[in-house]
């Protein structure tokens, strides 16, 4: 197909020997016409008969003189001739290095956005119906991070190491292109879906290959998305917002891998695409209110703290759970100013609590890989005058399987500073309590799952009982997560747990409800005499 990149493109030479040829044409059309003219008009006769009628010319030298001239005139015409084929030659050479950067990425090289597009239309149209095409897009992942770290240099050697690497799995058949910034696209023909996995899998494995920059090893990993189908019928923005869509998909389900387009998933995309909308908007105008659920002293039923729920009511739709617009802030980067809103929010409620509660406030993954994070959130806390030892983030595991060391890095600005660290939903993940001691959290949340299983399940209370005494001898706080009933808080307390948050205690309601709530029930705690000793 690489061809097909160059389907209007002559080399300039055959375009100069075109012209030659034109021009000889022309010339040996003008020697042809102005012989047949002489010819006809009798053109020496008439010289002749003129020198014979003048007394001082003579026909001879008339002749020479004609041809003198002649030769003059044509070795005149060559030169320039030869003058006037370099200034074309040098005019085509400078059209063409204009044409190939205006169609071609200045860094890697390859074809871009602009050139894909010419071929993908002139691909669409030369082929006859029932030939299949696949246009593959890819995006590295994190791109932006690994910029950060390694340094824009390193960027660019990577970006053109994976042009390099795409080049070559594409081989003669194939067209790369590189988009904006770290897009690319591929053109396969004639793949099966099959083949075509193979094609991705392999290629995105060669693109994690390291490389070497400086001193330093650098790796990278790539997301595709492919639209495959029959091209008669299609434009080039259809398939490739097929691709895209495909891509993006990729993205949410499985980073690193690849995903097909299927029919249906523009819907999804559209319907996605007005939530995130919707949400952006409630975010903007403050609709998102936090709710407050009691965290309670397992030793004395006293209310320690209150965990921060997001609270979303939709004008038309009701209430949507935090569970369904969560994930819709964190894929759109609404999650930041949900984060801190709800926080503004929260410390100007807490003035309403009695005492000095301790808030917690939850923490999405993506936010522990914002560098800044740590500062903006201290700012909030300083002009809302919430001192940072009364407040807690709670993250869970996937913050650290993304990347770690920015989550360390965000956690010790925060520790330095009196912010406490919980690792929330603990069980669920694949974090050892050994791995948790180099993160330095003060808090570990059991997740409601293992409370819930723990009466009916040995197994679940083994495992709870384990939790607790590991995290315990880690120097950790432990809160159990869910309690829902009277019998689980006891079973915890006996166990050692210091804290306990479920619908027992009291479930999340607005600032002033929330005290209402949480109080009644921290009584009946303190009520249960010796609720620590009833299990032991
Ligand atoms: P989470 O952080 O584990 O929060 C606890 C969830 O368990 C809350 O659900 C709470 O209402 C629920 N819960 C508390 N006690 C009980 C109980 O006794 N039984 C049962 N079955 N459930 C109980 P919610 O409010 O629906 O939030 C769900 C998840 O959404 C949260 O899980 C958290 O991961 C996320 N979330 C909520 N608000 C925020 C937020 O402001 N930021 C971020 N990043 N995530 C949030
Ligand atoms: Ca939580
Ligand atoms: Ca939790």
């Amino acid at each position: 197909m690489n061809t097909a990149a160059s389907h209007n493109q002559q080399p300039i030479e055959k375009r100069v020997a075109q012209q030659v040829r034109r021009d000889l044409m022309i010339f040996a059309g003008f020697i042809a016409a102005g012989f047949i003219l002489s010819v006809n008009l009798d053109v020496i006769g008439l010289i002749h008969a003129w020198a014979t009628d003048s007394e001082r010319l003579q026909f001879s030298k008339i002749i020479g003189t004609v041809i003198i001239a002649s030769v003059g005139l044509t070795l005149y015409i060559i030169t320039r001739y030869h003058t006037h084929i370099r200034a074309l030659r040098e005019r085509l050479q400078t059209e063409e290095r204009a044409r190939r950067v205006a169609m071609h990425d200045q860094l890697t090289g390859l074809p871009n956005r602009r050139h894909l597009k010419g071929v993908l239309n002139w691909l669409l149209s030369e082929t006859d119906g029932g030939k299949r095409l696949a246009v593959v897009m890819l995006n590295l992942d994190k791109f932006r991070e690994f910029n950060d770290a390694h340094g824009r240099p390193a960027g660019d050697e990577m970006m053109m190491q994976v042009g390099k690497v795409l080049n070559v799995r594409a081989g003669v058949d194939g067209f790369v292109a590189r988009l904006e910034s770290d897009d690319f696209v591929v053109l396969l023909p004639d793949q099966a879906e099959e083949e075509l996995m193979e094609w991705l899998s392999a290629t995105l494995t060669a693109i994690e290959a390291p490389i070497m920059s400086g001193d330093n090893w650098l790796t990278t990993s790539a997301t595709a998305g492919a639209a495959v189908g029959l091209v008669d019928g299609r434009d080039a923005e259809t398939l490739l917002h097929r691709a895209s869509l495909a891509l993006r998909r990729a993205k949410d389900a499985h980073r690193g891998w690849f995903a097909f387009f299927k029919t249906g998933m523009d819907d999804l995309v559209r319907q996605r695409a007005m939530f995130e909308g919707e949400l952006a908007a409630a975010v903007r105008e403050d609709q998102i209110a936090p709710y407050f659920q009691p965290l309670v002293s397992l030793q004395d039923g006293s209310v320690r703290g209150y965990e921060i729920l997001a609270r979303w009511t939709h004008p038309t739709r009701g209430p949507i759970p935090p569970t369904h617009f969560i994930p819709a802030a964190e894929a759109s980067g609404a999650i930041c100013a949900l984060t801190f809103n709800l926080l503004r929010r929260a410390c100007a409620d807490a003035a309403n609590l009695p005492g000095t509660p301790h808030l917690s406030l939850n923490v999405s993954p993506v936010q522990l890989e914002q560098r800044d994070f740590a500062h903006e959130l201290l700012k909030i806390l300083e002009e809302a005058s919430f001192p940072p030892t009364r407040l807690e983030v709670e993250i869970t595991e996937a913050a650290l399987v993304t990347d770690r060391e920015a989550a360390r890095a965000i956690v010790d600005v925060l520790q330095a500073n009196g912010v406490r660290v919980a690792l929330d939903n603990f069980g669920t993940g694949h974090s050892s309590l050994l791995q948790l001691r180099q993160l330095t959290f003060d808090k570990l949340k059991i997740d409601r799952s293992f409370v819930r299983a723990m009466s009916t399940d040995k197994e679940a209370a083994v495992m709870v009982r384990t939790i607790i005494s590991m995290a315990k001898s880690l120097g950790l706080v432990v809160v159990a997560e869910g309690v829902e009933f009277e019998d689980q808080a006891r079973a915890l307390a006996g166990l050692g747990c210091d804290m306990a948050q479920g619908y027992y205690f009291g479930r999340a309601a607005a600032g002033a409800d929330s005290q209402k709530t949480a109080r009644s029930k921290a009584l009946d705690s303190v009520a249960a005499p010796g609720l620590a000793d009833a299990t032991s």
